[in-house]
């Protein structure tokens, strides 16, 4: 074999790096699927099921071309096999001149896959990952000298770079960079309407078949896959595209933000785990969109808004976690140090929007940035929960979950664990910023306005708990002294009995007593 170029399930684009020269009468791919990349977190099963089945699917395709492919299903592979020791044991059986490989999506991969090639004695090849706009090497140039690293001068840059947006002069359309502002409305009292159902792709036998081997295999993994419902191939993952851009992305740019119980999806693209995978070129969604505003289909605020999250945060995101990796992994700026509470594996809490998003989290493997973000998210950063194992249930639970998107999100944006680089303060709220954007406070035994008494709702609790515990280090911060003022108004007798109320949280697992 001249060159073997191994394919990794989070790399599915039939038109990568590796494509400009392959030559099916002397190269090879190699793929393989091993149950410890399941087990290495506690996934769900939609997400074993996802990867494994677009991987066959996309192997089927690659094989369909005349393309010469070596794949190791799990049911030929002992269970106790990384893909470190399968890929050396191939390459001591077989004569290889070349590994290549396109950059993982995770540092731990690379660095394993690394000293197994290392180990067999053979030349390593990283190929640049053209599925994205901007390459890790782009970031460290514009990181370079820079003190602090906002998303929102990286998204400016590539906006010039890619022109997207712009007009013939070089100016953002409308004359603005940002329409965020119009992106955070509410759905009022009396909830969203007209809700389209989003595209379901039909299930073939190689998806039944997944199915059938998850149960068997991760029966015990938390979820179900009763809802599955994601693209495992590029045609799919067009068709999802195509759906939102004509049916949601209208109402996407305002509702943003917005929550709604029972309503899992609302005006969402669903596209991530398909970008992901590289079932989806970010390209093309960026392009249709800017498309759909420049007919007239959908306003500005709506395509930007769509736009800023792939161009914008998904490309900083990646920037950041190979900036920084990997040390970044056990960044602990607030030495928060509790444990994950059993709920957010069950969704058996009487906080209503808690378990609405975790109930929804095992039942599609999905949730929504501002539930991501602002319900689970900030519930573990106000309890004080480790981030590392934050990141554990992140990486475990959602769909769309790789480790340079996950991390970065859920260590740094979500839990401050970076001390500053992803967010410029922590996202810290107490109930009433659920209550503003959701229903769920109007169905909760809590009140969000209270911060103690029986019926006091734990957010608000724990949120002047955390103002309290960390006053010293967020006084310095600008954009935190508004609300540290307001905490230096509680008398002592209510901060004591707030401080008495999170401490009874906590011993509880999470839960008031
Ligand atoms: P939409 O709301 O329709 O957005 C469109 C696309 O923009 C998404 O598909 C995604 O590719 C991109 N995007 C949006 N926000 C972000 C962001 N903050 N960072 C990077 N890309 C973004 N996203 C993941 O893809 N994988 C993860 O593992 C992941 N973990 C997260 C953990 C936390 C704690 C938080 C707060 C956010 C996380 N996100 C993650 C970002 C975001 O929540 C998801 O991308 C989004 O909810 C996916 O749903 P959607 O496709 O319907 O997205
Ligand atoms: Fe969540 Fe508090 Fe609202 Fe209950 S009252 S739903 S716990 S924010």
């Amino acid at each position: 074999i001249r060159q073997l170029v191994v394919v990794l399930g989070d790399q599915l684009d039939s038109r990568a790096s590796w494509r400009h020269d392959f030559d099916s009468e002397q190269d090879a791919l190699w793929m393989a699927e091993v149950a410890a990349e399941s087990r290495y977190v506690w996934s769900h099963k939609q997400r074993i099921a996802l990867f494994l089945s677009a991987m066959r699917h996309f192997a089927r395709e690659r094989e369909e071309e005349g393309l010469n492919l070596f794949y190791t299903t799990l049911e030929e592979t002992d269970p106790r096999n990384t893909l470190g020791s399968l890929l050396e044991k191939f390459l001591k059986d077989h004569d290889v001149g070349v590994v290549k490989m396109v950059l993982p999506g995770e540092w731990r991969v690379l660095d394993l896959l690394r000293k197994a090639v290392d180990r067999s004695g053979v030349d390593l090849e990283i190929l640049p990952d053209h599925h994205f706009f901007s390459s890790p090497e782009d970031f460290e140039e514009w990181a370079a000298g820079r003190k602090q690293l906002r998303m929102e001068y990286f998204y400016r840059e590539l906006r010039k770079k890619e022109s997207v947006l712009m007009t013939q002069d070089g100016d953002p359309l409308q004359g603005r960079w940002n329409f965020d502002e119009e992106n955070r409305e509410s759905f009022g009292k009396e909830g969203p309407t007209d809700v389209p159902k989003p595209y379901q792709p039909r299930q073939d036998d190689i998806t039944r078949e997944v199915f059938a081997l998850v149960e068997e295999r991760f029966g015990d993994h938390p979820g179900s896959l009763e809802d599955f419902s994601w693209p495992v191939t590029e045609a799919e993952a067009g068709r999802a595209l195509e759906d939102f851009i004509e049916h949601r992305l209208e109402s996407f740019g305002n509702v943003q933000d917005a929550m709604w119980t029972g309503e899992p999806f609302l005006f969402h693209s669903r596209i991530s785990s398909a970008l992901n995978l590289k079932l989806l070129d970010p390209r093309r969604a960026v392009e249709k969109a800017e498309e759909a505003y420049r007919s007239g289909m959908v306003p500005i605020a709506a395509a930007e808004g769509f736009i800023r999250q792939i161009l914008g945060w998904r490309e900083y995101v990646r920037g950041v976690y190979w900036h920084l990796m990997p040390e970044y992994r056990d960044r602990n700026e607030l030495e928060a140090e509790e444990e994950l509470p059993e709920f957010y594996w069950t969704g058996k809490a009487p906080m209503r929007c808690l378990s609405e998003v975790v109930d929804q989290t095992l039942r599609w493997g999905y949730a929504h940035h501002i539930q991501r973000l602002m319900v689970t998210g900030l519930y573990s950063l106000l309890l004080g929960v480790r981030p590392q194992k934050v990141h554990e249930w992140y990486l475990a639970v959602y769909i769309d979950a790789v480790e340079w998107v996950e991390l970065p999100n859920t260590l740094g944006m979500s839990q401050y664990g970076d001390g500053g680089v992803m967010a410029s303060k922590p996202y810290i709220a107490s109930g009433k910023y659920i209550q503003r954007m959701s229903n769920y406070c109007q169905e909760c035994q809590f009140n969000p306005v209270k911060a103690v008494g029986e019926d006091a709702c734990p957010f608000t609790t724990l949120y002047w708990d955390f103002l309290d515990r960390h006053q010293d280090r967020l006084q310095d911060n600008r954009r935190m002294q508004f609300q540290v003022k307001n905490l230096s108004r509680k008398t002592s007798d209510e901060l004591g009995k707030i401080r008495k109320r999170a401490q009874e949280i906590r011993q509880n697992s999470g839960i008031p007593a």
